[in-house]
């Protein structure tokens, strides 16, 4: 047998192959309404309530780096990723499994910390951590966490509901978390060169990360938007359909168009981004747009709503329109700010196994 390399094939065709050989199994429970493909899989509960379920890993050196993630951030991170897949079904989080690997060497605090920052998210969003499971680990920390959650039937929103002439808007300001990934690991050998040389690192050496903070706050401590899920609770919205932005814009909206059989036009001047990103991307030399459209780690929501209903987001200070879907065959464009039309289906998010 031939063996490919996966990154031959990258993330997404990985999860394609795998989806194939587990599609059996689905058929043996047939209050499964949603498996593998959208950002959470849906359970029938009753005749008026879905359960959805989503599962998410985090490992050192790969997610985080404990050089830079303070370790009550670590936590809350790993519980909100998890909490933002649930929103972007529309649903509400109900509770959480917790699974953690950690070398022998691991200290009980660096534990208890990651568990604080974890139970003060919980209790955030209204969520229970009811169990999980603990292992020893050769090398590094890893944190799985799974969430439950639930949702009305008529309230669910996939990704495969988008038609042409829907808006498409989303929540909070794009970006920020790939900006401040930049200074976190700029400041981070800036300390390894000190150490290095046996100098010391202090405040001193350090940067003044005070100009730099929303940035570096949505890279180690992103919010999950459920506050957008009980605004579209209360006004009787329901996307036409949600993913929540965690590869970036380009490759987010690039799943709903897929699943949706659906094109989109989105306007640079629309993508809502902080002033801090714009810095930091002309200190780094980049282009803050790029951050938006392919950083990811945003957790924000990406959705899109029929035209009929511009007037219930338009005045919601956190929620931007920026662009419309259209049919299939008129592609993924985004209309520069010099009104040059670009094919975002050319720009990646990120895509684990890439080479
Ligand atoms: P998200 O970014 O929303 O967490 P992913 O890109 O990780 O979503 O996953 C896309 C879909 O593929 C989801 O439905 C997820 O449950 C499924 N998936 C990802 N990895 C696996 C795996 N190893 N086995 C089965 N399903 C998977
Ligand atoms: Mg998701």
């Amino acid at each position: 047998m031939s063996c490919k390399p996966i990154s031959d094939i990258g993330e997404f065709g990985l999860i394609e192959r795998i989806a194939s050989i587990v599609a059996p199994t689905c058929e043996t429970t047939p209050k499964l309404v949603k498996g593998i493909g959208d950002d959470c899989a849906v359970y029938e509960l009753s005749s008026s309530l879905f359960q959805v379920a989503t599962t998410d890993l985090l490992l050192e050196h790969v997610h985080f780096d404990l050089l830079t993630t303070p370790l009550q951030h670590l936590g809350s991170k790993a519980l909100t990723v998890n909490i933002s897949d649930i929103c972007a079904m529309n649903a509400k989080p109900c509770y959480a499994l917790v699974s953690i690997a950690l070398p022998a060497k691991a200290s009980v605090e660096l534990v208890e910390a990651v568990y604080r920052g974890m139970s003060e998210t919980a209790r955030l969003y209204n969520t229970a951590i009811a169990g999980g499971d603990t292992s020893a680990s050769p090398g590094g920390v890893t944190i799985s966490v799974t969430v439950a959650g639930e949702v009305e039937k008529e309230n669910i929103s996939y990704r495969k509901g988008a038609r042409p002439g829907d808006l498409v808007c989303v929540t909070g300001t794009l970006g920020g978390a790939a900006a401040g990934l930049k200074v976190l690991m700029r400041e981070k050998n800036v300390m390894l060169e000190h150490v290095k040389h046996g100098e010391n690192y202090d405040k001193d050496v350090m940067s003044n990360l005070e100009e730099y903070n929303e940035a570096i706050r949505q890279q180690l401590l992103p919010s999950a938007r459920v506050d957008i899920i009980d605004f579209f609770h209360k006004n009787g919205i329901v996307p036409t359909s949600m993913i929540d932005i965690s590869d970036g814009l380009a490759s987010d909206l690039a799943h709903i168009c897929k699943r949706s059989g659906v094109g989109a036009h989105i306007e640079e001047s629309r993508i809502p981004i902080l002033s801090q990103t714009r810095h930091i991307a002309d200190e780094f030399q980049e282009d803050a747009v790029n951050f938006a459209l392919s950083g990811g780690e945003d957790y924000q929501l990406l959705f899109t709503l029929k035209a009929e209903k511009f007037s219930a987001v338009a005045s919601h200070p956190d929620i931007s329109i920026i662009g419309k879907i259209t049919p299939a065959d008129e592609g993924l464009l985004l209309t520069d700010i010099y009104g040059m039309n670009i094919d975002i289906q050319k720009i990646s998010g990120f895509n684990h196994f890439q080479v």
